[in-house]
């Protein structure tokens, strides 16, 4: 299925995690592989902890290794070389197991889209695979 995101800055961190176990819950696979992706190539996918010090500290961390407007060749072109290079960082997906009925999620990890290039309106993808 696909999950609509509208994101409001220009890069943010979204906690995906609720739309993601209702779907798993609705597909009432005992066991296998929920993939979660993205077609964009300015956001990512990433597993962390949410909490607000440390969302504002990972993106302080991507500002801080790429930051913005500083000779990048795509930028002649598109002036956005900053949010692929930083989306290149974080991946475009994750996958986690199903067992027993339920995401193999630690206490502490929550799914996150990371968008680098925003706002915009987005889509993740959720594919889930019976074992
Ligand atoms: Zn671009």
């Amino acid at each position: 299925m696909k999950l609509k995101i509208e994101t409001s800055k220009r890069i943010e961190l979204v906690d995906i995690t609720s739309e993601i176990l209702k779907e798993v819950r609705k597909s009432e696979i005992p066991k296998g592989i929920c993939l979660i992706s993205t077609r964009h190539t300015t956001a990512g996918i990433i597993i962390n902890e949410n909490e607000s010090g440390l969302r504002e500290d990972i993106l302080d961390l991507l500002n801080k290794l790429v930051p913005a407007g500083t000779g990048y060749r795509h930028d002649r072109i598109d002036n956005n070389a900053d949010s692929h290079l930083r989306a290149v960082l974080l991946g475009a997906s994750e996958a986690l197991p199903i067992l027993e009925g339920k995401l193999e999620l630690g206490t502490w990890q929550r799914i996150f889209f990371a968008e680098m290039d925003g706002p915009r309106n987005r889509t993740v993808d959720i594919t889930l695979l019976r074992a």
